[in-house]
């Protein structure tokens, strides 16, 4: 037996006869004596249970060669066990926010889903769902979604009475600034297949209220929690953050408020920050509907991220576990329907030209090019230990930074810098979590 590819071992202060082992394909962890380690290495035959369990785990393996052959089909394999449609909407580019760092741009502006779109984006739903299909999940999002609560009953209605017709299920999520978010309005929607509702508090009040006013400027922290403090036992509540540079060190405040306020971990179904992510002027990308997605890759943001995320789970919020990358691009059965009817496979591309993949009424065509699917179909990626963390990387971010997806975003330094910290960090509160 060879170690697998995507393994990666640490040293373990508590054990020092042992290394943590983590699959990085699997996400499994244990400790194990450095001595059967090496003895791997050497090729030494192991005990039948030490083999059995290690291959379990998806540490050791036949033929490592193999094994990164086998990698190549990795989204094949998981795109062919899809049993579901997930479409991320665009109401509008309209908001009643005005949050310094909304690159929205030229774009932004009382532009609005018509009726006539609603009614082409449920006509493409249906023919896009086959009867194989066991669910319908909608993301919608703006601008600011709320805005359009109008459209999201109308297409929920239509959509909830086919999939059930079908025997599938219906739900559907909210990216939203929060302000509209209300006890009225999340009793509605519920009825309607609400499954979750991100809300973005950027710090404590003061840090809040500077990067996301409402348009007239006044501060939006207050109405923010008590929407959220009337809705959290309604609706789950999954709560999102940006940070800079120079505001991260306020977010435990803001931790150490939601739990003086009752807002505890039984209350707030996730909660992770992320960087706010530094765009060309004028381009449309709004932060908050990267669903989370879009990865860091500036390593100087690592130390950062990981103390901010071990500040969420020592108050014991849960958040973002690590798992393998699933960028919606390489992911069959997902599409991204703009305001007007454009369909791209990105939130990130949104209005960019060339990223269109078709619209609601001619369909989505082939995006394998445009996109550059299997970017990460190379002999330096599928020999690479964070394969399955990255398969190259974040398209959104390589564009960004360099006006094209002609190559990989590399998380390689990223990850170097991070990962062990992380699945340490995962180990802790686990290990925290059980004992209690
Ligand atoms: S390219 Fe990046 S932002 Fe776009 S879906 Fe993939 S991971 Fe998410
Ligand atoms: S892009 Fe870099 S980190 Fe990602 S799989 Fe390839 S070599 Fe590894």
């Amino acid at each position: 037996m060879q170690l697998s590819n995507y393994l990666k071992a640490y040293p373990y202060e508590e054990s020092p006869d042992h290394l943590l082992l983590f699959s990085t394909l699997k996400m499994s962890k244990i400790l194990l004596k450095k001595k059967t380690y090496h003895a791997i290495e050497n090729n030494e035959a192991l005990s039948s249970s030490d083999e059995a369990l290690l291959s379990k785990l998806g540490m050791i393996v036949h033929d490592s060669d193999e094994e990164k052959l086998a990698a190549l089909g990795f989204f094949d394999e998981i795109n062919a066990k899809k049993t579901g449609l997930n479409i991320m909407v665009v109401l509008n580019l309209d908001c009643n926010f005005a949050c310094t760092y909304c690159y929205e741009g030229g774009m932004k502006g009382k532009l609005y889903m018509s009726d006539e779109t609603a009614d082409q984006l449920v006509d493409f739903i249906k023919n896009n769902f086959p009867l194989h299909k066991k669910s319908l999940l909608i993301d919608f999002y703006g601008g600011e979604p709320l805005l359009s609560i109008g459209l999201i009953k109308y297409i929920s209605r239509s959509l909830k009475a086919f999939t059930e017709s079908r025997g599938a299920s219906y739900g559907f999520t909210l990216v939203s600034n929060g302000s509209l978010f209300t006890k009225k309005t999340a009793e509605e929607l519920i009825a309607f297949g609400l499954q979750g509702v991100k809300i973005c508090l950027d710090g404590p009040a003061e840090t809040h209220n500077q990067s996301r006013p409402f348009k007239s400027g006044a501060g939006s922290f207050d109405t923010l929690i008590k929407n959220i403090k009337e809705t959290c036992d309604i609706a789950k509540i999954g709560i999102g953050g940006n940070y800079t540079r120079n505001n991260y060190e306020k977010f435990p405040l803001l931790l150490n408020y939601l739990t003086t306020e009752g807002l505890t971990t039984d209350k707030i179904a996730t909660v992770k920050f992320d960087p706010v992510t530094k765009q060309p002027e004028g381009e449309f990308a709004p932060p908050d509907s990267m669903g989370g997605c879009a990865s860091i890759n500036e390593p100087w943001l690592s130390g950062i991220a990981a103390y901010l995320r071990e500040e969420i789970l020592k108050r014991g919020y849960n958040t973002q576990k690590l798992m393998p990358m699933t960028c919606m691009v390489e992911s069959a059965d997902s599409y991204v329907v703009n305001f007007n009817g454009v369909i791209y496979k990105c939130p990130g591309f949104i209005g960019k030209k060339g990223y269109e993949v078709g619209d609601l009424l001619t369909g989505a065509r082939d995006y394998v090019s445009v996109y550059n699917l299997g970017i990460w179909k190379n002999e330096n990626c599928t020999g690479c230990e964070y394969l399955p963390l990255c398969f190259g990387g974040c398209r959104y971010m390589k564009f960004l930074r360099d006006g094209n997806i002609d190559t990989v975003d590399c998380q390689k330094a990223y990850l170097d810098a991070s990962l062990e910290t992380l699945v340490k960090q995962d180990i802790k509160y686990k290990l925290k979590k059980d004992k209690r």
